[in-house]
């Protein structure tokens, strides 16, 4: 059953996140072009990366982009879990870790002295980053799915605009999505 309220004359109110994502699948979104004009006139964006918003408020659909590899990563997921109705993992990264979870075969540690302490042309005496500011990596990279309960997933990296909107259609009419042919791909 389709979790979103789907009637009324209210506005959908929709949250977005990037967590370990490289931001293509919120510009596959925004590739729905002029329709956007069309999604405005049902929705309206609460926290996300098109908005100013920081903190995200009671949602009806959260659209989840990338998977985990920090630990903030993990607190601003449940914080989506906790006040969206309906959460959706959008695109191989947040499915399944995506290209980012090639790293779960590495050693962390190993990694970040690569990266930050003995890669040519730093500065002498650089360092990994310590500041408690930043936050910690975790030693995976994760799919959302392991960490909060997943309402649907849409596949791809990223998802094609006309994904997004046959999705988001659907959401909005308050039908379990169901993209039809041409739609579904996971590249
Ligand atoms: S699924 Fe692809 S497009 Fe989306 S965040 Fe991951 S790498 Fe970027």
């Amino acid at each position: 059953m389709n979790p979103v309220l789907p009637h009324g004359p209210r506005k959908l109110k929709v949250a977005t996140v990037s967590l370990a994502g490289c931001f293509g699948c919120h510009m596959s979104l925004l590739d729905i072009d002029e329709r956007l004009l069309t999604l405005l006139e049902r929705i309206e964006f609460d926290r996300s990366p098109l908005t100013d918003i920081k903190e995200i408020g009671h949602c009806d659909i959260g659209l989840v982009e990338g998977g985990l590899c920090n630990a903030e990563n993990v607190m601003v997921l449940r914080e989506f879990r906790a006040h969206c109705k309906t959460l959706v993992a959008v695109g191989a990264c947040a499915i399944t870790g995506g290209l980012p979870a090639q790293r779960n075969h590495l050693d962390l540690g190993v990694m970040l002295t690569n990266v930050y302490g003995s890669r040519h042309g730093l500065a002498a005496g650089s360092a990994i980053p310590s500041d408690p500011e930043l936050p910690l990596p975790l030693n995976k990279v994760h799919p959302i799915h392991e960490v909060v309960h997943v309402d649907y997933f849409l596949p791809g990296c990223p998802p094609s605009a006309d994904a997004f909107w046959a999705f988001l259609n659907d959401l909005m009419a308050g039908r379990t999505p169901h993209l039809g042919h041409g739609l579904i791909h996971y590249d």
